[in-house]
């Protein structure tokens, strides 16, 4: 038996995974593998129990389009809402990407004006104005809330602006790129141990030190002691983080 174990729960994986957001599950399943620490993921989608997501130790659900929202606002209602509200509201660290990152806010107008319900956990709401165009590209942000490193990058594509209230914290601030709504420069929120971003790309894997943070939180979380993950070696991954960086710095 292995001293440490994490419970992945993934949200809606059959319906909300865009670009490359599973690759987020599998970089922070191999990063707990190769420290020897135990890792299960549960995938739940429309009509799976939601008490089952009170088994997590971290949460991750991706990004769709709107017609994928749609069905799962439905679902949400019939009790995953509530239970993820509380998860959340109890520091159960999580990541949320780009329509999951919406549906955490008051709510998504569409851009012919339907609005799909937000579970209203986060201070932000979401529009699409319909007479824009979508925000699409690699984008580079300066980060706060790491000890180790200070820049995230990623990939968005969105339709919806978001906007930030005066409750919330952004992840980062816009070098390069839209973020939330293409005007104010911040991308993401940081609300307690959750993390909602548009970075797709997908986000872990070219940002390594991000996922062990994000693991960091979930052990302590759940050990409730000082735990310090082993360095592994990232030059792989950090080779891709750097080839954005570059690419970005030299406007391509
Ligand atoms: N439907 C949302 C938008 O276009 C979310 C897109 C996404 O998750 N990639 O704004």
């Amino acid at each position: 038996m292995k001293k440490y174990s994490l419970h992945i729960v993934w949200l809606y994986p059959d319906l909300m995974s865009t670009y490359g957001d599973r690759g987020n599950i599998i970089t922070l399943e191999k990063r707990l593998i190769w420290r020897d620490i135990e890792v299960s993921t549960q995938m739940l989608s429309i009509n799976d129990d939601p008490q089952l997501l009170k088994k997590a130790d971290f949460i991750f659900m991706g990004g769709a389009q709107d017609r994928e929202q749609t069905i799962v606002a439905k679902d949400f209602e019939r009790g995953k809402a509530h239970v993820l509200h509380q998860l959340i509201e109890e520091d159960i660290p999580g990541l949320y990407i780009c329509g999951a990152y919406q549906f955490l806010g008051k709510y998504y107008k569409e851009a012919d004006g339907t609005e799909i319900k937000g579970l209203g956990i986060l201070d932000l709401y979401t529009e699409n104005p319909g007479n824009l165009p979508r925000l699409i590209g690699n984008t580079l942000i300066n980060t706060n809330f790491m000890e180790s490193e200070n820049n995230l990058v990623g990939f968005e594509n969105h339709g919806g602006r978001t906007y930030l209230g005066n409750n919330i914290k952004p992840l980062g601030k816009i070098v390069k790129g839209y973020g939330n709504n293409g005007t104010d420069s911040t991308e993401g929120a940081i609300y307690k141990n959750s993390f909602g971003s548009y970075f797709h790309g997908p986000i872990l894997p070219k940002n390594p030190y991000f996922a062990d943070h994000l693991l960091t939180l979930s052990l302590q979380k759940k050990y409730q002691e000082d735990i310090s993950l082993s360095q592994l070696d990232d030059s792989v991954e950090m080779k891709a983080h750097q080839a954005i960086v570059s690419r970005l710095s030299r406007g391509v």
